[in-house]
């Protein structure tokens, strides 16, 4: 870049910023995690409330939030919880795999620590479940640090801010770039928390408010009109449909039969329902069917679950009967009472599972 055009980029960006904090100073949203400008960060609220924000909206993370804060109000007390305790939960946030790095983030950081959170990103990256996202935000938010984390927000203000044409998911990159130079301001966390909220709010996916918008002249996709196109985005490949039969199984007492999902792999260590397996050959689901022992022993509900997952569609087929013969593909099962069902850790897919056989 010639020594003319930094120039003007710079100036932008400290207009912007300028512009920015104005509106935010005014218009921040009241966030529990949140805290003043004057007031002291605190690292443990803002790790924890972004680790849960990945993937999820901040309504339904506002009342998890207040949930674990509650029940382990440090990061002491969280490193001393059980992970069946917070799987438990962390039940109906989906992504696991977050939760049991969660846990091993806390106690890493409690034991080997003295439980303080380090103020740099290079080190943050070291911990369990903290990726570059996080560890900007930890950085820049707590600390204060001259680091801008980059979340979908950010992502669309800037891209429509500097008429960024790259679709996503390799507009992330170039965005990424173009923050560096919106890292040197006075008050970088408050500066990030600024353009989530300026994106959630004003400069929102869908008809942004560019009438009411304090970064209009600064803004060249409203210059060229394109700010409903940007960001881009390439096409999804199709994710595929996998098939199966989950099994509602109760004993002569109304318990029902709960059984321990593997500690690796889709939804690790949690608890469901047996089910064959999940295939997208439906012949390879009969086979599974009639090895595990459920082949003419089981009633067919007129009830089949839907659900989707990260890679792939699954659709279960609802079954209920007794133990008979049938051989279950674990060997940690449990019988429970359905009013205990919320103490154990059940994944949003189980509860649909258990909820179709409640309507039958
Ligand atoms: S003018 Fe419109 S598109 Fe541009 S930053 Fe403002 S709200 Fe977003």
């Amino acid at each position: 870049m010639n020594s003319t055009r930094k120039q003007v980029c710079n100036q932008k960006a400290q207009e912007v910023i300028r512009r920015l904090l104005k509106w935010y100073d005014k218009n921040a949203r009241t966030l529990p995690w949140r805290y003043g400008h004057h007031e002291q960060g605190n690292p443990y609220h803002t790790w924890l409330s972004e680790v849960m924000l990945q993937q999820t909206t901040v309504i339904t993370v506002i009342d998890y939030f207040h949930r674990f804060i509650e029940k382990w109000p440090t990061l002491k007390a969280l490193a001393e919880a059980s992970e069946e305790e917070v799987l438990t939960n962390w039940q109906g946030l989906g992504y696991y795999s977050r939760a049991r790095n969660l846990l091993k983030c806390a106690r890493y950081v409690q034991n080997n620590l003295e439980g303080a959170f380090p103020k740099d990103p290079s080190a943050l990256l070291k911990l369990p479940g903290i990726g570059p996202y996080t560890a900007s935000a930890v950085s820049g938010i707590a600390f204060r640090q001259k680091h801008v984390p980059v979340d979908g927000n950010i992502i669309r203000v800037m891209s429509r801010l500097y008429g960024l044409k790259t679709p996503l998911p390799d507009l992330k990159g170039e965005v990424e770039k173009v923050v560096k130079i919106y890292c040197e301001n006075p008050r970088p966390g408050d500066f990030a928390q600024g353009l989530m909220d300026f994106g959630a709010t004003l400069c929102r996916p869908k008809n942004p408010s560019c009438e009411i918008c304090p970064l209009q002249n600064k803004c060249v996709a409203y210059e060229e009109n394109t700010q409903h196109l940007i960001p881009f985005r390439k096409p999804k490949p199709q994710k595929p449909t996998r098939f199966g039969k989950a099994f509602l199984i109760y004993d002569k007492n109304g318990l029902l039969l709960l059984q321990k999902r593997p500690e690796k792999g889709l939804l690790a260590n949690m608890m469901e329902v047996p089910s064959t397996l999940w295939s997208t050959d439906s012949d390879e689901v009969e086979r599974s069917f009639i090895d595990i022992g459920g082949d003419g022993k089981f009633t067919r509900l007129n009830q089949t679950v839907k659900h989707t997952f990260t890679h792939f569609h699954l659709e279960l087929d609802v079954y209920h009967g007794g133990l008979n013969d049938f051989k279950p593909r674990c060997s940690t099962t449990k019988w429970v009472a359905p009013d205990a069902l919320d103490t154990h850790p059940l994944p949003t897919l189980m509860k649909k599972v258990i909820r179709a056989g409640n309507l039958c």
